[in-house]
């Protein structure tokens, strides 16, 4: 049997608006189809303003350009997280000021927060790991403290709540993905949230090239022309198209992965009561996306040994992430080898069994059956 890491699913409506789209006779981006997304998903999250992407990178770029970071401007960020919820300030010449994580949900440690804070800091970026939210009620007191704006990647965290508040809404400004190994997808795809109204016009200008297109659509002006710096971040309707059809299955999505991941949790639990692992934690007052199903080892050397014998009968079992301030890019900005124990220990432990939407029965007691063996 071949278990894959992920499978992009269909849900049966994806081709017909795809069709509708091109019937429509504009697969540009901001039609039909980006419309509807952007309306579904201020009304889910109660945003005043949500703006497609064509990447969750390019909604955390928006957002950068939005805060009008300067070069050495800091931003904090914990060091496991993916490259991009840095480089987005990175790119304005902003100076990541990287911060351990918990041990426990492996988002950024709150208690770590305020000894990272100095006079340049300007923007806080939490990362909800696997779509279990970080401490916001922490995060969001300190961000008013220290008066920082607050962008979250909420990449993996679409429909995860945090004390019945949805992950995605703390923010001034925040990020989703819609990439294909998300739990909603579109190909490449992302999101805005703008929770900050004073955010919304400017940002529909840089997202349309720095013009003032978008208004001119509405029939607010009678032309459109350059009016502030910008770039082009609008996906084509045939991505919104797919996209919609996802939407409108993230709840039935939800409690899909949810069973998928209460029966990894329920196999395995023997084997951490027997203190072979450590199973993923939701806290309590939090409600997970169930995008990830990772599990942590006792070293490296069985990790990599436990990914090998897996790809050897047909499963793609995958770690990450290289924890940001060892990478090369990390380097330049002067960390090393030892400031963020518990970052390299989950890098260098961690792996994620494979968690998709149409995983069958079969396939996840497969996966279930080797992975045993091989702990
Ligand atoms: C996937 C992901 C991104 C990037 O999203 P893209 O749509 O691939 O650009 C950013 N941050 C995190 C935490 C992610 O998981």
């Amino acid at each position: 049997m071949i278990v894959p890491y992920n499978r992009p699913t269909l849900w049966g409506k994806e081709i017909r608006y795809i069709r509708s789209a091109i019937r429509r006779g504009q697969i540009s981006g901001d039609g039909y189809f980006t419309e509807q997304c952007s309306r579904w998903l201020e009304k889910r999250l109660a945003a005043p303003k949500v703006l497609l992407t064509p990447s969750g990178t390019h909604a955390l770029e928006l957002a950068a350009l939005l805060l009008n970071l300067k070069p050495s401007d800091e931003f904090i960020v914990s060091s496991f997280t993916f490259p991009s919820t840095a480089n987005a300030f990175v790119l304005r010449g902003a100076v990541p000021r990287f911060v351990d994580i918990r041990p426990d949900t492996l988002n950024i440690d709150e208690r770590l927060v305020e000894a990272a804070v100095n006079r340049r800091t300007k923007v806080l970026v939490p990362m909800h790991y696997a779509g279990v939210p970080c401490d916001m009620t922490a995060l969001n007191r300190l961000a008013r403290k220290h008066r920082l704006k607050m962008v979250e990647d909420a990449a993996q965290a679409l429909g995860a709540r945090y004390r019945g508040r949805l992950a995605g809404t703390f923010g001034d400004l925040n990020a989703f993905s819609f990439h294909e190994t998300k739990n909603i997808i579109c190909g490449e795809g992302g999101a805005l949230a703008i929770m900050d109204p004073r955010y919304s016009d400017r940002a529909e200008i840089i997202r349309q090239k720095g013009t003032n297109r978008a208004k001119f659509y509405r029939g607010e002006v009678d032309k459109y022309s350059w009016v502030d710096v910008g770039s082009s971040y609008v996906p084509s309707e045939l991505q919104s198209a797919y996209l919609f059809a996802q939407l409108e299955k993230l709840d039935a999505v939800i409690s899909l992965r949810r069973r998928l991941y209460e029966r990894y949790r329920e196999a395995l639990q023997p084997l951490e009561d027997r203190g072979n692992l450590t199973l993923p934690v939701i806290p309590s007052g939090v409600t997970s996306s169930y995008h990830l199903f990772h599990i942590l080892v006792g070293s490296q050397k069985a990790r990599d040994r436990i990914l090998t014998g897996l790809r050897r009968v047909g499963i793609t079992s995958v770690f990450h992430y290289f924890p940001l301030h060892l990478s090369g890019m990390g380097r330049k900005f002067g960390y090393r080898r030892g400031q963020f124990p518990i970052s390299e220990k989950t890098s260098a432990c961690l792996l994620r069994l494979p968690l998709y939407n149409r995983m069958t029965s079969s396939e996840q007691a497969y996966v279930i059956r080797n992975f045993i063996k091989l702990v």
